[in-house]
């Protein structure tokens, strides 16, 4: 006789799955379970992100994991994918500093760097010995990025920058920032070292989401590049939206997995907790709860890998991924709202990955592209008509 579906893979996902797909999501899981679980609550709870990940992580393949040559793991795009996941059922902070190493740091030298670029910080930022991190947002300029105010001019052979750039995933740790900056050529990414005279960064303090990741501010007076610090592959704001559509497929697969660990944990919660004489589970109106967390769970995740297969297709479209982005995250955030009603009063609590979780979300609903950004892309595309300006 069937036993019937298994509540933790309801859809028998992992029967799409292949046997490399199985155990690279395996070995992450493993990896999350063994150094991540045991002290995130601790590490969001102090603000801090424990730096020596890094090269744990690099040497496990996991850093520009879905890049090909210069010391990178090559694998395919759901491999990367579900990475992803497994890291955000950790948590968000640590899945952001994969991204933005992998995705947002490591991509555009890969993508737009010369061949001198690639080989000096490629193979030390995939062992994790270099970290990056990403400069586009700017206090006055963060859903409109062309609005930035950073310059860069040149100055005989070299370049000058200064700006202001804020929200800086990684900033205060970073040993390299690609900085977007608008040049008399249009906007050009540079590749920064931290260390330039100059180069300063401030922690964002008294975040109360993503805290077990480094946000920063970072400051460019007067910072002196040379010329082949520039990114000669592109110019234009499509250097740094192709960074963030990388960044974004990310997160439509890192978010299921935060939502996997919030369901999880109320479905756990709800089969011990008795009130009124019986388990919460016992009760339609929990178990309703339980059930819209399962149904999103399963369909936010066949969305991914849907999305991954298209990908490594190389048909995936960034409005796509934008479509991924849009529901997975907002789908998470309610997945973690209705578990953290479920947890009652312990759902408040660092002792279960709830509340980390949903507080996590909210800055994956409005990094890289809000939840409107991405519906106002999805709305350009089926209607043709753009609306990102008032009329
Ligand atoms: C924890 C964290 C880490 C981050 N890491 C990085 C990073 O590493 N690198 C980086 O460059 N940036 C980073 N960011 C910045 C992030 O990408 C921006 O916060 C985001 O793009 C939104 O910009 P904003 O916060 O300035 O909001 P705003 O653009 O000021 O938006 C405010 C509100 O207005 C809405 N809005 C704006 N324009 C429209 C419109 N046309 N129609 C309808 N609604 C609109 C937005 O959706 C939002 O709800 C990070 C942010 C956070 C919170």
């Amino acid at each position: 006789m069937s036993t019937g579906p298994n509540p933790r893979d309801f859809l028998a996902i992992d029967s799409l799955l292949s046997d490399e797909e199985r155990l690279v999501r395996d070995t992450v899981r493993q990896f999350t379970k063994d150094r991540v679980l045991p002290d995130v609550a601790d590490w969001f709870e102090e603000g801090v992100f424990p730096k020596e990940l890094a090269k744990e992580m690099g040497s496990m393949g996991m850093l520009g994991m879905h890049l090909e040559g210069y010391g990178c793991a090559g694998t395919s795009a759901v491999n990367y994918g579900l990475a992803c996941l497994e890291l955000e059922a950790g948590d968000s902070g640590v899945r952001s500093f994969v991204s933005v190493q992998g995705s947002l740091a490591m991509f555009p030298i890969w993508k737009y760097g010369s061949e001198e670029q690639k080989e000096q910080w490629l193979p030390a930022m995939a062992a994790g010995e270099k970290i990056g991190c990403f400069g586009l947002t700017e206090p006055d300029a963060g859903s409109d990025p062309a609005e930035m105010r950073t310059r860069a001019k040149r100055d005989g052979s070299d370049w000058l920058l200064n700006g202001t750039k804020m929200w800086i995933t990684n900033g205060g740790i970073a040993d390299v920032a690609i900085i977007w900056a608008v040049t008399d050529e249009g906007v050009r990414g540079f590749i920064v070292p931290t260390n330039a005279p100059g180069f300063e960064t401030n922690t964002i303090h008294k975040k109360l989401s993503l805290r077990a990741s480094v946000t920063s501010e970072l400051v460019l007076t007067d910072v002196r590049v040379p010329e082949d610090a520039v990114l000669p592959g592109v110019t234009g704001m499509s250097g740094p939206l192709s960074c963030l559509t990388e960044a974004r497929f990310g997160i439509l697969f890192g978010a299921m997995g935060a939502a996997r660990s919030c369901y999880e944990a109320a479905l756990d919660y709800s089969s011990e907790r008795k009130q009124f004489g019986s388990s919460i589970a016992s009760f339609q109106l929990t178990q309703r709860k339980l059930v819209e967390m399962m149904v999103a769970v399963n369909r936010g995740t066949l969305l991914a890998l849907h999305l991954g297969r298209l990908k490594d297709e190389g048909t995936l479209t960034h409005e796509q991924v934008s479509f991924g982005k849009l529901d997975n995250v907002r789908n998470a955030l309610e997945v973690a709202r209705m578990a953290r009603g479920v947890l009652g009063a312990n759902g408040i609590t660092l002792e279960y990955p709830v509340i980390r979780h949903m507080n996590n979300l909210e800055s994956v609903y409005t990094y890289e592209g809000t939840n409107e950004i991405q519906t106002l892309i999805l709305g350009n595309a089926i209607t043709g008509v753009q609306s990102f300006r008032a009329p």
